[in-house]
């Protein structure tokens, strides 16, 4: 069976596509090698999606987005694409189960995920002490002391999310100033449970089971220090995940997918949206913005 359109990827873009793909009456599904919800899983609280003035959990926002894409007749069906083929026309999409689909179009919609501080200590120890996702984890932290590494949106607003369990909660940035929202660092600094490093990067995570401490370089005074922690919450940016379109469709230097305003990728009926996509902002609604421009795209040019 040949789809009219394939969505790699059930995060806000690719459920944004399949509403608008399927209000239009493609066929085809989405493709998500987990749970629908991508990102917005792991996030505790969302309060920057229109229409949702009450902060809204990321799973309820999930369970909203994936009945919504579900009521316009999208399948969302469980399979990790390895490789795209171009075959004529269309596509043959390749998955690790060994399943082929084919396709006419296809929407990558595959988001992103963590960067890694790629220190001594972070490998060995994740899920002992090392996370990158504080929702998940943030539990177990019950008046303990936890670091978070970053100054992004991110980072403090996890660090605050944090404060609910751990007894202290120390943020760890390379630079002086934090570049979160102002509304964030605002919640952050009044937050007695929070203490600032400054100028300073995690330079080892130490620990035999579990985490123990964090080696620290301050890289304006060159000082070294150590700070006894049970947990380090990493939140240094994202990479996108791409590298199975590699060669195959344009990408910047740090592997975004490049694209027109119409989400067409440089290969003629592949698309991109979301946080997979190079742009300046990364949010829930930049992604179904471009989710469902995407799926207009594939209407208009399949017609
Ligand atoms: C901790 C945290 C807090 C955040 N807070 C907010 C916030 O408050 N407000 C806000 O607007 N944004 C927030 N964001 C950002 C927001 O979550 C993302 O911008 C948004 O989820 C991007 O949507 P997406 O669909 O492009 O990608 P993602 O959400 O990353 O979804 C991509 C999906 O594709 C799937 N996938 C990947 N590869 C494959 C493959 N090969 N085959 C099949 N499926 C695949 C993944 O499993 C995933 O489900 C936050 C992010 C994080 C990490």
């Amino acid at each position: 069976m040949i789809h009219d359109v394939v969505i790699i990827g059930g995060g806000p873009a690719g459920l944004a596509a399949a509403i608008y793909a399927g209000r239009a009456k493609l066929k085809g599904f989405v493709l998500e090698k987990m749970s629908p919800g991508g990102q917005v899983l792991v996030t505790d609280m969302v309060e920057n999606y229109p229409g949702f003035m009450e902060p809204i959990s990321g799973f309820e926002l999930v369970e909203k987005f994936t009945a919504h894409a579900k009521r316009f007749g999208m399948p969302i069906e469980t399979g990790e694409v390895e490789r795209i083929e171009p075959v004529g026309d269309q596509f043959s999409l390749i998955l690790t189960d060994e399943r082929t689909i084919t396709a006419r179009s296809v929407i990558v919609a595959t988001g992103a995920t963590h960067r890694k501080l790629g220190v001594k200590g972070e490998q060995e120890l994740t899920g002992r002490g090392v996370s990158y996702c504080a929702t998940c984890d943030g539990p177990f932290f019950r008046d303990q002391v936890v670091a978070v590494v970053g100054g992004g949106d991110s980072a403090v607003q996890e660090a605050i999310f944090l404060t609910k369990f751990a007894k202290k909660v120390y943020v760890i940035h390379r630079r002086d100033e934090l570049r979160a929202i102002k509304i964030l660092q605002e919640r952050a600094f009044a937050n007695d449970k929070i203490d600032f490093v400054w100028d300073s990067i995690v330079e080892e995570i130490e620990g035999k089971d579990q985490v123990q401490a964090v080696k620290i370089l301050n890289k304006k005074s060159g000082k070294q220090s150590r700070l006894e922690v049970d947990g380090v919450f990493i939140f240094i940016g994202i990479q996108p995940i791409t590298d199975f379109v590699k060669g195959l469709v344009d990408t910047d230097e740090r592997g975004f997918i490049k694209t027109d305003q119409w989400m067409r990728t440089s290969f003629k009926g592949i698309y991109a949206a979301g946080d997979c996509r190079q742009k300046p902002l990364l949010q829930i609604v930049t992604a179904v913005a471009e989710g469902a421009t995407a799926a207009y795209a594939v209407e208009h040019d399949l017609a």
